[in-house]
């Protein structure tokens, strides 16, 4: 069964486009959080980006790139947060991988990746490094 977003990009629902090319598409947030809150989503369905293959991945940045700079020209924000959820613990609710790019303004009261979450580490970074790095 075919994700909402490859409905998107099939035409099957209607939604924002505000850019497409031979790997990736770009529509408006239908719950935006800030003006110009848009997903780009590769045309694979792919639920994550474990399971997504590297051309997969550049193709998708390139695309993320290309409506950054889009909307930075046209919206004019301040800055920008771009980051994608990953998994339900992740805030994950459409599983087809999708990048959020959400425009940032000065006042606009929002938050940094560092208010995603507060669960700091009770053991030290070294430690944690060592089991990160040994079992990669
Ligand atoms: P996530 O929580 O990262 O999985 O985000 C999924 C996002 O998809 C949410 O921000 C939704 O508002 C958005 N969304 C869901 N359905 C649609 C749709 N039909 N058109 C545009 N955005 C959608």
């Amino acid at each position: 069964m075919s994700t909402i977003f490859t409905k998107i990009i099939n035409r099957e629902i209607p939604s924002e486009i505000i850019y497409e090319d031979d790997n990736a598409i770009a529509f408006l947030d239908i719950t935006p959080k800030a003006p110009g809150h848009s997903l780009v989503v590769p045309k694979k369905e792919v639920a994550n980006i474990l399971e997504a293959d590297e051309e997969t991945i550049k193709n998708l940045f390139i695309a993320v790139k290309k409506v950054t700079a889009m909307l930075k020209k046209t919206l004019k924000p301040d800055g920008f947060n771009i980051g994608l959820n990953h998994n339900h613990a992740g805030g994950q609710t459409v599983d087809h991988m999708h990048v959020h790019i959400i425009p940032r303004f000065e006042g606009d009261n929002g938050g940094s990746m560092h208010s995603i979450v507060d669960n700091e580490p009770k053991e030290e970074l070294a430690s944690i490094a060592k089991m990160i790095a040994n079992k990669a």
